[in-house]
C-alpha cells in the first residue's frame, strides 16, 4: 500500500488544484527551493490523516490552512489522497485504489467553518477516518509518527535504546512490552 497522487487545492500556499503524483511505493523525496511548498505537501498528508495537534503541521488554528487565511477569495481547503491498495489490500474490504479526502472552510466571527472527510467518495465521520488509518497502522496522533523538519539532529544523537524505543512507540509494539513485564512479574 502506498499514496499513488495527491490533489491540493486551497491548502496552505497551494491557492489553485495541483496534482502531485508518481510516488514510488518505496522511497520518495521531493526537492525544490526554500519556501517552495515542500513541506506543505507533508502537512497536506497529516492534514488528510486527521492531525490532532496542529503546531505539528506549523498551524495554530485550521484558517493558516487556508490559502492566505481567506484573505484572497479562496476560502476552502482540500486534499486527497489516493492510495494503492493493490497486493496485499492492506485496506481490507476495499479495491485496488483508496481515495481519501478532507474538506475545510474558513471561520470567521460565530461562523463556524466545516470540516468533511468522504472515504472512497462517500462522506465519513473523522472517526471512522482515523479507525481506517489506524487499521493500516498509520496513527499520525502518535507522538513519533513524523520526525519533523530540524528534529532530525535530535534523534540523530539519541542513544541506540532511546531510537528502538521510539521504533517501538511508532510501530505500536510498545504496549506489549509493559504486558509482557507483567506477565513476568506475576
Ligand atoms: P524549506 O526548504 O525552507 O523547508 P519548503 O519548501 O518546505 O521550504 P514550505 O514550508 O512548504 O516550504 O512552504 C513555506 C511557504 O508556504 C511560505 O512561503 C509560507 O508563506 C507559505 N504558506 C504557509 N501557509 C500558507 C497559507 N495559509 N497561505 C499561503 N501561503 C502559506
Ligand atoms: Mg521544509
Amino acid at each position: 500500500m502506498h499514496i499513488k497522487e495527491i490533489e491540493i487545492d486551497g491548502f496552505k500556499s497551494y491557492a489553485q488544484k495541483q496534482i502531485i503524483g508518481k510516488f514510488d511505493d518505496q522511497f520518495n523525496a521531493i526537492t525544490g527551493l526554500n519556501g517552495s511548498g515542500k513541506s506543505n505537501i507533508l502537512d497536506s498528508i497529516c492534514f488528510v490523516l486527521g492531525i490532532s495537534n496542529l503546531t505539528h503541521i506549523r498551524a495554530t488554528s485550521n484558517n493558516d490552512l487556508i490559502f492566505k487565511s481567506g484573505q484572497c477569495g479562496i476560502t476552502k481547503a482540500f486534499v486527497k489522497i489516493t492510495f494503492d491498495n493493490t497486493g496485499a489490500r492492506r485496506f481490507s474490504n476495499y479495491g485496488d485504489v483508496v481515495t481519501i479526502t478532507r474538506t475545510i472552510s474558513i471561520s470567521s466571527g460565530t461562523t463556524k467553518g466545516s470540516n468533511n472527510y468522504t472515504i472512497c467518495g462517500s462522506n465519513a465521520s473523522c472517526s471512522a477516518v482515523a479507525d481506517l488509518f489506524r487499521s493500516v497502522g498509520l496513527n499520525v496522533n502518535n507522538p513519533h509518527f513524523l520526525i519533523m523538519q530540524g528534529r532530525i539532529t535530535k534523534v540523530l544523537n539519541m542513544k541506540p535504546v532511546e531510537i528502538l524505543g521510539m521504533i517501538e512507540e511508532a510501530a505500536g509494539t510498545k504496549m506489549y512490552d509493559q504486558k509482557r513485564n507483567t506477565a513476568i512479574q506475576n
